[in-house]
């Protein structure tokens, strides 16, 4: 249900956007999304055309943009980019590290006509 909620949001924020630009349509709807933040794209474009029926957002296309995710190494301060699972550092192999980027999600642009 985490995709439901966000969608919601994300349909609230387009359609307050193209409101206030005096829009009649939404077209496209870009979005960022981090590898990390679990989220599904097909089950946010699901949501999104169940929700945004009868609205000026109806038909709308999402584009997904994903974003690798990476890490800085706790130790030594290198920042890579994990392979699935495995968090070890390639440089000095401690385990995990500071997540900097791979959680975004949030609405990037609109194209309204
Ligand atoms: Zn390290």
């Amino acid at each position: 249900m985490h995709e439901l909620a966000i969608t919601e949001e994300i349909l609230r924020i387009a359609i307050e956007h193209a409101e206030r630009a005096e829009a009649r349509r939404i077209t496209d709807i870009r979005l960022v999304v981090g590898d990390l933040s679990s989220v599904v794209n097909d089950s946010v474009q699901f949501y999104f055309d169940f929700l945004s029926s009868d609205t000026i957002a109806e038909g709308a296309q999402l584009r997904f943009q994903r974003i690798a995710s990476r890490l800085r190494c706790r130790q030594c301060a290198h920042e890579f980019e994990p392979h699935g699972t495995d968090w070890k550092c390639p440089q000095c192999e401690a385990l995990g590290g500071e997540v900097i980027a791979g959680r975004e999600f949030y609405l990037d642009s609109l194209e309204v006509e």
